[in-house]
């Protein structure tokens, strides 16, 4: 089965592409905010902040 990984900023549904993997990043088509794959099973997710 798959999991949907919710952009932690607005909440929306990402896009997903064909197979996640650990390290990918993926950026959130509604506020643009970007979240890196940190595991797939179970699946984990984190906030890439640009600021720092
Ligand atoms: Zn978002």
């Amino acid at each position: 089965m798959k999991e949907k990984i919710v952009c932690p900023d607005c909440k929306q549904t990402m896009k997903e592409e064909k197979e996640m993997m650990v390290g990918d990043v993926l950026e959130c088509r509604n506020c643009g905010c970007e979240v890196e794959i940190l595991s797939v099973e179970p699946l984990k997710c984190r906030e890439l902040l640009e600021e720092k």
